[in-house]
C-alpha cells in the first residue's frame, strides 16, 4: 500500500496558504515540511511561538493514512486540536479525562480510517485497545511526532516511564505492516542541549535524523543573576523588583510547591494579586489561573515548572527564578517566556551567596533534588534484583509499585532493551546516568557564577559555538558591568 502525497511543492504551499492564510513558510518550516514528507527522520529544536506545529500537521493533512502525535499534557493537546477546528480541520485527541463514549468514537473512528491527525499521551498511545487498533496491517500511519519532547528527558525515568518505550514503537509496528510501509518518527523540542539531543536520538531511535536547530538568542531578552545573603533578602529583593515592574506581566519560578504557596501568600498579603500554581492543583485550578494571567487579572504567577508549557503570552516582560532551576535547559526553556513580541524584556535569577556559610538555601535545594533523584535509583537498583531477566511491563507494574520506573532507569542506563513496547530483556551495561545529572548540575551553577557574557555561555551551551568567540551580547549584567568599567 502506497501513500498518497502532494506532487509537487507548489501543492503543498497552495495548501499551507489556503489552511493559515500566510504567504509563504518561515525558515526552517518549509524544510522540516520537506523532510517528514520525504520520510526522513528528523530532531527540530524551536522556541515555541516560532510556528512549530504547522510542521508536523500540514504533512499529516496532505497524506492518506494516520499521524499520531505524542504529547505530555491534555491542555497541550486541547490547544492543538481545538485551533485545527477552528480553520476546520478534523483532529482528534484520545486521553483519560474523555467519557469511554467519546473514546468509542474516536476508536471506531480510527479504526475505519477516518482519522489523519490523533493527539495522544504516551500512555494512552500504549494503552491496550490503542495499541490493538494501531496494529491492525490495514491501518496506514504515516508518522510517529513527539511534541515537547524534553519531557521524554525530564521525566521519562522517573514519573512518566511510557516516555522510554516509544522507540520500540516504529519497530514493532513496521513487523506488522505491508512490506515498504514507512513511518516517519520526528521529536519536537523547544530546548535540548547536546546532551539531551543524544538522548532523545537514542531513546527514540531516530534514523539519520535530519536536525534543524534554531538559534536560541534573543536580542531583546536581558539576562541577570543576583546573589542574595539571606532568605529575607531574597524576598526584599523579589519584592523590590515586582515594585520597579509596576503592573507589567511576569513570572517568578519557584521549585516546590510549598514555595509557590508560601511565597504567594506573603504577597497577597501585601496586596499583591497574585496565584500560587503547581501540578498539585486541579486541571480545573489550573485553567482559571492561568485564564487570570493571560486576560491580566493578575500580571504575574508563583509558579514552579509546571507552568508554562504551551501558554502563550507574547508581552511577558520578566521572569524571576527566585529559586533556580536545577538544569540548564530547565532555565533557558523558562526564561524563553519573555519577550516573545521582540519588546525588552528581562530575567532575572536569585542565587544564594556561592560559599553557603550564610545562606545554604541553594545547596540544600541541590542536595534535596540530587537525593531523591538517587535514592529512586537506589530503590530501583533494590528492585532490579528481583526482577525476572525478560518479561512484560504491565505484569511487573502489577506486581511491583516502581516496577515500570525500574525498567526505564535500566533502559536509560543502557541496561535493558525492549523487545517491542511491552517486553523488555535486562543486559549487561556500563553507562552509569547519574554521572551526567552530577554534570549538568555543575553546569547550571557555573552559569549562575561565569564573569563571561551570559548568552556566550548559553549559547557554548547549546552547541552553538560556531560564533565568534569574541561575540558578546552587550544587555547582559557580566557585559553591562564591563561596560561600565
Ligand atoms: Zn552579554
Amino acid at each position: 500500500m502506497t501513500n498518497s502525497t502532494p506532487t509537487s511543492w507548489d501543492e503543498v504551499r497552495a495548501a499551507f496558504q489556503k489552511i493559515w492564510g500566510y504567504e509563504d513558510f518561515r525558515p526552517p518550516q518549509g524544510e522540516i515540511i520537506r523532510s517528514l514528507l520525504a520520510k526522513q527522520d528528523a530532531l527540530i529544536i524551536m522556541p515555541t511561538g516560532g510556528g512549530k506545529s504547522i510542521c508536523f500537521q500540514l504533512p499529516a493533512l496532505l497524506q492518506t493514512g494516520l499521524t499520531l502525535v505524542v504529547s505530555p499534557l491534555v491542555a497541550l493537546m486541547e490547544n492543538q486540536v481545538q485551533e485545527l477546528r477552528e480553520r476546520n480541520l478534523t483532529a482528534e485527541l484520545l486521553h483519560s479525562e474523555l467519557s469511554s463514549y467519546q473514546r468509542r468514537q474516536i476508536l471506531k473512528a480510527l479504526e475505519q480510517q477516518k482519522l489523519k491527525l490523533l493527539y495522544l499521551s504516551p500512555e494512552t498511545l500504549l494503552s491496550k485497545p490503542v495499541w490493538e487498533r494501531l496494529c491492525q496491517p490495514q491501518l496506514t500511519i504515516n508518522g510517529l511526532i513527539l511534541d515537547e519532547a524534553h519531557c521524554l528527558v525530564q521525566w521519562g525515568e522517573t514519573f512518566r516511564p511510557a516516555y522510554r518505550r516509544i522507540g520500540a514503537v516504529r519497530p514493532a509496528l513496521l513487523k506488522l505492516k505491508p512490506p515498504g510501509t514507512k513511518i516517519v518518527l520526528a521529536a519536537f523540542t523547544a530546548t535540548a542541549d547536546p546532551v539531551a539531543q543524544k538522548i532523545i536520538q537514542e531513546t527514540l531511535q531516530l534514523q539519520h535524523p535530519a536536525v534543524f536547530r534554531i538559534n536560541p538568542y534573543r536580542s531583546n531578552l536581558n539576562l541577570a543573576v543576583q546573589i542574595v545573603w539571606t532568605p529575607r533578602g531574597r524576598k526584599q529583593k523579589l519584592l523590590k523588583f515586582i515594585q520597579q515592574k509596576q503592573q507589567t506581566t511576569g513570572l517568578v519560578y519557584v521549585r516546590t510547591r510549598r514555595d509557590s504557596e508560601n511565597l504567594a501568600m506573603w504577597l497577597q498579603q501585601m496586596g499583591y494579586a497574585t496565584a500560587s500554581y503547581h501540578a498539585g492543583l486541579t486541571a480545573e485550578e489550573r485553567r482559571a489561573i492561568e485564564s487570570d494571567w493571560l486576560g491580566g487579572k493578575i500580571p504575574f504567577v508563583i509558579c514552579t515548572s509546571a507552568f508554562g508549557m504551551g501558554i502563550n503570552k507574547p508581552d511577558v516582560r520578566w521572569v524571576v527564578h527566585f529559586h533556580a532551576p536545577l538544569l540548564l535547559s530547565e532555565y533557558v526553556q523558562e526564561i524563553g517566556r519573555a519577550g516573545r513580541d521582540g519588546k525588552p524584556a528581562q530575567a532575572l535569577t536569585l542565587i544564594s551567596e556561592p560559599t553557603g556559610w550564610l545562606d545554604p538555601e541553594d545547596k540544600q535545594r541541590q542536595k534535596f533534588f540530587a537525593q531523591k533523584a538517587r535514592s529512586l535509583q537506589l530503590q530501583a537498583l533494590q528492585l532490579v534484583k528481583k526482577l525476572p531477566k525478560t518479561g512484560e511491563v504491565d505484569a511487573i507494574a502489577r506486581q511491583f509499585p516502581d516496577g515500570a520506573i525500574a525498567l526505564s532507569l535500566l533502559h536509560s542506563c543502557g541496561q535493558l532493551h525492549w523487545l517491542d513496547p511491552f517486553h523488555y530483556i535486562i543486559v549487561a551495561g556500563s553507562k552509569n546516568q547519574s554521572i551526567i545529572e552530577l554534570q549538568t548540575a555543575k553546569q547550571i551553577n557555573r552559569y549562575f557564577t561565569t564573569k563571561q557574557c551570559r548568552w556566550q555561555f548559553l549559547l557554548h551551551a547549546f552547541g552553538f559555538a560556531a560564533l565568534d568567540p569574541n561575540w558578546h551580547c552587550g544587555h547582559c549584567d557580566n557585559c553591562q558591568q564591563k561596560a561600565n568599567g
